[in-house]
């Protein structure tokens, strides 16, 4: 490479120009810093815009756990509106799946005593 200040030739490894003695940029090594070191400090980030997406709103009807989970990650990767969703999504089918297995069964094994009188 050359260095900008004076143009002479100089080693890629050179921190400071041997010529002129100024400082060497090195772009290639700073994007590269850049990209190993995200800018974003908050650990991750949840791609894309902080809109409610169809197959993650079916994944929390279907796998309550998993929307749980899903709206969890949203919320702390910066997508607090659909995070809520999911997880709303996911309780509410949660309290459903509950339902059907523990208490519709009692409603119904009741109804037989319900006739005897
Ligand atoms: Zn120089």
């Amino acid at each position: 490479m050359t260095c900008k200040h004076c143009g002479a030739s100089i080693s890629e490894n050179e921190e400071k120009c041997p010529y002129c003695d100024s400082y060497i940029d090195h772009p290639a090594r700073n994007s590269s810093y850049n990209n190993g070191y995200p800018q974003n400090r908050q650990g991750f980030c949840v791609q894309g815009p902080d809109e409610p997406q169809a197959l993650f709103i079916v994944i929390s009807l279907m796998i309550p756990l998993l929307g749980i989970i899903l709206g969890v990650i949203n919320i702390s990767g910066g997508h607090p509106k659909s995070g809520k969703l999911y997880i709303i999504l996911g309780a509410a089918s949660m309290i459903f799946l509950f339902g059907c297995t523990f208490l519709f069964p009692m409603m119904f094994a009741l109804i037989p005593f319900a006739h005897m009188k």
